[in-house]
């Protein structure tokens, strides 16, 4: 059983059991801060020594079974996944308010991930490499890394463990998960479908509690040889610090502050369409949301309002309502956060066109901000130069595509960046000078597939990259194998 009296127990060398510490942390839904969800383990570090030891364990056993098999538990997965996708999507919604469409998506993302991953247990490990001598075979062969540690955030609590589990474990690792406490619960929830799929016992652990607790005793642990991480650029730089210590592999994705350029050729209701939803949807809370718009002055009038009718359009509300664009922001504290980055940008002389205000009425009760976009905004300003992660957007002029770009890359992070213009030649010099690691032309500065490579430049990751092909070098390490034949006498 993952819960007793809605308590959600972690998951270890294949049981549910609760942590040693008897605490619990308590989830709330944001959309209603008197909903208890649910309460998750507050573990303490000898939950976490008994999971990385069983994941050390079982290390033996689960690289020895062919990848051809894994991908078959894999599969499973998937399957199982996909049947409890609406029951795994709600509970996601109640514990970060995301929209339950969004929420869907994800568990649906998650499977393709799965499917795609399960596919990798088949396709090629090593390669063939010409050797001086010519009877010798010389020859690579990925092998996997040892036990791996995946901490994620709360934003996309469904696809990024997935996207680091099942790298992980077609490739022959072992895992054991610290999710975000915002969403521990539908941690839990993926567990047991891969509990179900017949996993067994020891690969797949999952432990809850405090991130400077799990978090930081994972990073910390000898025993744990590669640490995947998914958050904020502060925690993630004591996670490369502790990792570096003990000499275990990392990777790091972190914050954004993801601009647009809408050039004076470009199709304007396109571009306002695509940047409102990137700075506004799932509340901003995506490292690659749309957080600065770099404007051409002559179609600055007219973009802008168009940009403010859509934003008028969009309904904030309960992710459960069917006609809500967006839901709450994730907790307490993310609210507090971004209501104060909309008072600096007051402070500081930008010009408020729409939002700011707390929402009043029935969704008094979560935490919820709308749609708020400045103008007037320059780029030492604070809400031109931090991340946000939440419904805000910041419109700014410029009058060439040099400037343009110059003004985007004046920035520490690095993730995603996006050109709106049918000019083929501004589009290749977007291309060619462009600081970031996801590029769109004439696109939203959000999305990625999963067969693609995922990440950033600069400050927003450790230029590792997630997801396609590109996970496999994160997830395994590599043996290169020489055979000599040894003469015959004869
Ligand atoms: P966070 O505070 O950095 O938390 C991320 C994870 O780290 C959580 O599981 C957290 O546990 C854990 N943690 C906290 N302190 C730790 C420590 N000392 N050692 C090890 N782990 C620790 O970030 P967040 O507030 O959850 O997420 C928002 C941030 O994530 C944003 O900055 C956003 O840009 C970034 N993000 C980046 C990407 C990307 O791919 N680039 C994707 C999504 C989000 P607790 O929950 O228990 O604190
Ligand atoms: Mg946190």
């Amino acid at each position: 059983m993952l819960t007793n009296n809605n308590e959600y127990l972690n998951f270890v060398n294949g049981k549910w059991q609760p942590s040693r510490s008897g605490s619990t942390i308590e989830v709330f839904n944001p959309a209603n801060r008197d909903e208890v969800v649910g309460r998750v383990q507050a573990s303490n570090l000898e939950d976490l020594e008994e999971a990385v030891a069983i994941a050390k364990e079982t290390l033996q056993i689960w690289k020895n079974i062919s990848s051809v098999d894994r991908g078959n538990f894999l599969h499973k997965t998937a399957d199982i996944l996909e049947e409890r996708a609406d029951e795994i999507a709600e509970i996601a919604t109640k514990e970060m308010g995301k929209i339950f469409r969004d929420t869907k998506g994800e568990v649906l993302r998650g499977v393709a991930i799965l499917r795609y991953y399960a596919q990798e247990g088949m396709r090629q490990m090593g390669e063939v490499l010409p050797s001086s001598h010519k009877s010798n075979l010389l020859i690579t062969k990925r092998v996997p890394v040892g036990v791996v540690g995946i901490i994620s955030p709360w934003n996309f609590p469904i696809a990024i463990p997935i996207w680091k589990m099942a790298p992980a474990l077609i490739y022959g690792n072992t895992i054991v998960f610290k999710p975000a406490s915002e969403t521990g619960i539908t941690a839990a929830k993926i567990i047991q479908a891969f509990h179900d799929a017949g996993f067994p016992a020891g690969v797949v652990n999952l432990v809850n509690g405090r991130g400077s607790v799990i978090g930081q005793g994972l990073s910390d642990h000898p025993d744990v040889q590669a640490i995947s991480f998914t958050g904020s650029n502060s925690v993630g730089n004591q996670v490369a610090a502790s990792a570096l210590k003990h000499g275990a592999k990392f990777q790091l994705e972190m914050g954004g502050k993801n601009p647009v350029i809408i050039m004076d050729d470009a199709d304007l209701e396109h571009a306002a369409e695509l940047t409102v939803q990137g700075a506004m949807k799932q509340t901003g809370q995506r490292c690659t949301a749309t957080s600065r718009a770099y404007i051409h002055e002559s179609i600055y009038d007219e973009f802008k309002k168009i940009v403010l009718q859509k934003a008028s359009l969009l309904k904030v509300g309960n992710g459960f309502d069917q006609n809500v664009d967006f839901g709450p922001l994730a907790s307490k504290q993310q609210m507090n956060t971004v209501v104060g980055y909309i008072e600096k940008g007051l402070e500081e002389g930008a010009t408020l066109l729409c939002g700011g205000e707390s929402l009043k009425g029935d969704l008094e009760k979560g935490y919820f901000v709308p749609p708020t976009i400045f103008e007037n905004v320059t780029q030492d300003m604070t809400i031109a130069k931090e991340e946000i992660f939440g419904p805000v957007l910041a419109l700014m002029k410029i009058n060439s595509i040099e400037e343009a770009i110059e003004m985007a890359n004046d920035t520490k992070y690095g993730l995603s960046a996006s050109i709106f213009t049918n000019d083929i030649t501004r589009a290749f010099t977007f291309i060619n000078d462009i600081e970031t690691g996801l590029v769109q032309i004439n696109g939203e500065t959000g999305g990625a597939e999963p067969q693609a490579p995922f990440g950033g430049m600069k400050d927003s990751s450790s230029q590792s990259r997630e997801q396609g092909q590109a996970a496999k070098e994160f997830y395994t390490t590599m043996k290169t194998i020489t055979i000599t034949p040894v003469p015959s006498n004869g």
